[in-house]
């Protein structure tokens, strides 16, 4: 599973295991602050190890091939715009991730401008003059990408680190 070379992403669900049957009695939850000391050791090592171009780069991608298999495995409701953002702000919310709103939508241009407040990234952390949420960034576009059938690309310009109360995307279609 994690032991082959590859050149391509080869997550699936079920790499997420049957947690029902492994934690009968710890059950699926764990606190925000073990989420997020897995993701900023991971990227601290990252930025280390490789530098900070590429450690944006893999959290981009990651967070990417995220929202695909997130859409593919959890969003029911893939009709109209709005409804497939009901959908989506539901299970974000009941999964804990954070409060999506849709700020903008241009659907004649594909373009949108989301926020996520109390997200499970940043909310909370130290303000440091940076935008941090770059698996956010490429988990939105791979909701939207997949949700779409086209490519989208997405930018934080607010965050919490950046002294907002919510991340603000801009999501953009790649021409
Ligand atoms: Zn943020």
């Amino acid at each position: 599973m994690f032991k082959e070379e590859r050149d391509e992403a080869k997550f699936e669900w079920t790499m997420l295991g049957d947690v029902a049957h492994g934690r009968p009695n710890l059950g699926p939850k764990t606190e925000v602050a073990v989420y997020r000391l897995m993701q900023f050791t991971l990227r601290d090592t990252l930025i280390k190890e490789f530098g900070v171009a590429v450690a944006d780069r893999v959290f981009y991608a990651a967070g990417k091939t995220a929202g695909m298999h997130f859409y593919q495995k959890l969003i029911t409701r893939r009709g109209e715009f709005h409804e497939f953002v009901e959908d989506l702000q539901e299970i974000l919310k009941n999964l804990g991730v954070g409060i999506l709103r849709v700020e903008k939508a241009d659907l004649g241009n594909l373009t949108f401008t989301m926020t996520v407040a109390e997200d499970l990234d940043c909310s909370g952390l130290p303000v440091c003059d940076e935008e941090i949420c770059t698996y956010d960034e490429g988990f939105i576009a791979g909701l939207m990408s997949t949700y779409m059938s086209r490519e989208f690309h997405v930018k934080e310009v607010d965050c919490w680190c950046s002294g907002d109360r919510v991340c603000r995307f801009d999501v953009t279609p790649v021409a």
